[in-house]
């Protein structure tokens, strides 16, 4: 079913909600987007001006590691501005409801542990870009950090182990990380209400979660601006803005844990 407005798509969600016991949120950029953080992949996003940094180049050549953070903080105004939209202000009311235990997400903006879902309960599918690692070491740097020294000198420094410095993101041809992997399946196969939001499911791990959660007999609900492939599976589809369709379990949940 496709919610005709955005009241029908608060009262079908409402419903939904109170039918489960398990929402698992699956995010993707759509959520950010009133955040100030654009859509990489969407038209006039960085990936139609730039290509893409393959992970390969990243490793090959010291001018491509200097290049990928100098694409980097030349966003970090918009990073460092950020702040939860009502999308994730929702979700972290579910989750304090103890209704989303857990959130998994494509985002990399760090903004649903900014909303106050613990760290250890995002469930990062493509890393984060908030800070950053080494990857021979795996030893975290903090992005002012490296900044510093690339602005002296021009250059992306190393770590001390001598591996490489990168976001701690999975950048295009980088293994997806198999631990993120498993724990997003297993809270897929946990969930009785799976609830994609802003994402268009197009890429592959995303495409998968939404499928397998529907074969084990949960509901899944489907909030993004644009047709997915999954909508005709789907309980409830709502095309509507995100954080207008949102916000009011923002109230809603603050109420019920007050109560
Ligand atoms: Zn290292």
């Amino acid at each position: 079913m496709i919610a005709p407005d955005i009241a029908a798509s608060v009262d079908r969600l409402g419903q939904l909600f109170a039918a489960c016991d398990v929402v698992l949120p699956f995010t993707g950029a759509g959520i950010s987007t009133e955040c100030g953080i654009p859509d990489f992949r969407s038209p006039g996003g960085i990936w139609t001006k730039y290509r893409p940094i393959q992970f390969e180049d990243f490793l090959a050549s010291r001018d491509m590691r200097d290049e990928a953070w100098r694409r980097r903080f030349a966003m970090e105004d918009q990073f460092a501005a950020a702040r939860p939209g009502r999308g994730h202000l929702a979700l972290a009311s579910l989750y304090r409801a103890g209704k989303a235990p857990e959130v998994v997400t494509q985002n990399i903006d760090n903004l649903h542990q900014a909303s106050g879902v613990a760290a250890g309960h995002v469930v990062e599918l493509h890393g984060n870009t908030t800070y950053a690692s080494c990857l021979s070491c795996g030893r975290r740097y903090e992005l002012a950090w490296v900044r510093e020294r690339f602005t002296a000198d021009g250059h992306a420094p190393d770590c001390s182990c001598g591996g490489y410095i990168k976001t701690a993101t999975i950048s295009f041809g980088q293994a997806m990380p198999e631990g993120e992997m498993r724990r997003a399946e297993g809270l897929t196969l946990g969930c009785d209400l799976f609830l994609a939001i802003g994402s268009s499911l197009v890429v592959w791990p995303a495409a998968g979660f939404p499928l397998m959660a529907k074969r084990n007999g949960a509901r899944l609900v489907i909030i993004t601006r644009d047709p997915t492939e999954f909508d005709d599976l789907a309980d409830l589809v709502v095309r509507q803005d995100i954080g207008s369709v949102l916000q009011p379990l923002i109230a809603a949940h603050a109420a019920n844990s007050a109560g």
